[in-house]
């Protein structure tokens, strides 16, 4: 049953779904899904909309993905900033 005096709950405009919703310091998998690349690039972004100004999230992405998820955050006027993982790779 719907309750009438309730809205339907919106869904987020964000379609890729990043395999948490925190990410861990130690996650070195690119968020792309099915991507199980080594990640090499930080990508920290918030959603103006739902997010409060000084909550960020942060998605890694390997070589070949970190251009597509930055233009997909960026194309969605999604404030981005991409980063060097400091992979310590001894
Ligand atoms: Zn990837």
């Amino acid at each position: 049953m719907i309750d009438p005096a309730r809205p339907p709950v919106e869904h987020p405009p964000v379609a890729p779904q990043p395999a948490v919703e925190h990410t861990p310091a130690e996650q070195t998998e690119c968020s792309r899904a099915g991507c199980r690349n080594d990640a090499v690039w930080a990508l920290r972004w918030r959603n103006p909309r739902i997010h409060a100004a000084d909550r960020r999230k942060t998605w890694v992405a390997c070589d070949e993905h970190v251009v597509y998820l930055r233009e997909f955050l960026s194309a969605r006027d999604f404030p981005v900033e991409v980063a060097a993982l400091s992979s310590p790779r001894a």
